[in-house]
């Protein structure tokens, strides 16, 4: 019997619903900003950003899509994604995606559902990818609302001037500002993971001395019973 998992997914190459799945809304997270900042590829993605505030207030980076709402990054002929050497987290873990308990389909009409048998290993990578996704979205929606004003700045600046007009001092400028948003991203995380280590660090002595406590109390209540 195959130990295979259940779940089978394989992108089909000739698939016809390619502009379904390049469709959907991308969020891009501050680690996608980050990793494009370092291979050069946000030069030319930026154009296609958009900054929005969701309900007004929480902020949001996503792609802007076409009137016909197909991501510009689509080669329409060739059916396959222009950056996908550097797609964003998102399309990356398309089709699962984790809510941060539990995973689930981000589009029940993709074709490649079901085409493909995957081994166990190839499945735990797509959960990664899930769950990486899940946690740079979180991230960011957490650091955003706190750099908002100088993003907006940013992209109010892309919207005026055009990107082929800017000068490589003014690329140069904004990709530092991106490494520099990307890390102090990753300090703000890092020392929140910091703080969760301390207090799980104390919880766990408050835990081993109650249980040194717990046993003395039983070697004392012992000692007394046999005087
Ligand atoms: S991910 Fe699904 S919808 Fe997108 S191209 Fe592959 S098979 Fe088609
Ligand atoms: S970035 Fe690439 S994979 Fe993602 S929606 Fe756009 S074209 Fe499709």
């Amino acid at each position: 019997m195959s130990d295979a998992p259940k779940f089978r997914f394989g992108c089909l190459k000739d698939c016809s619903r390619a502009e379904q799945c390049c469709r959907r809304e991308i969020v891009i997270t501050l680690q996608d900003l980050e990793r494009w900042g370092r291979d050069n590829t946000l030069m030319l993605i930026f154009p296609h950003l958009q900054y929005e505030l969701v309900g007004g207030t929480m902020p949001r980076i996503t792609i802007k899509r076409g009137e016909d709402g197909v991501c510009p990054l689509l080669h329409r002929e060739g059916n396959a994604c222009t950056v996908a050497h550097a797609r964003p987290l998102n399309c990356e873990a398309f089709p699962l995606g984790w809510s941060g308990t539990a995973y689930y389909i981000m589009d029940r009409e993709c074709p490649g559902l079901g085409a493909e048998e995957m081994t166990a290993a190839q499945l735990d990578e797509m959960r990664g990818r899930a769950q990486a996704e899940h946690e740079a979205r979180t991230f960011s929606g957490s650091v955003l609302p706190v750099i908002q004003a100088v993003l907006m700045g940013f992209f109010e600046e892309q919207s005026r001037i055009a990107m082929d007009a800017m000068t490589s001092d003014e690329k140069e400028k904004m990709r530092t500002m991106f490494t520099e948003v990307a890390e102090r991203g990753a300090t703000v995380a890092k020392e929140k993971a910091e703080e969760a280590k301390e207090a799980a660090d104390e919880a766990k002595k408050a835990a081993e001395q109650a249980v040194e406590e717990a046993d003395k109390a039983l070697d004392e209540s012992g000692t007394s019973d046999e005087s």
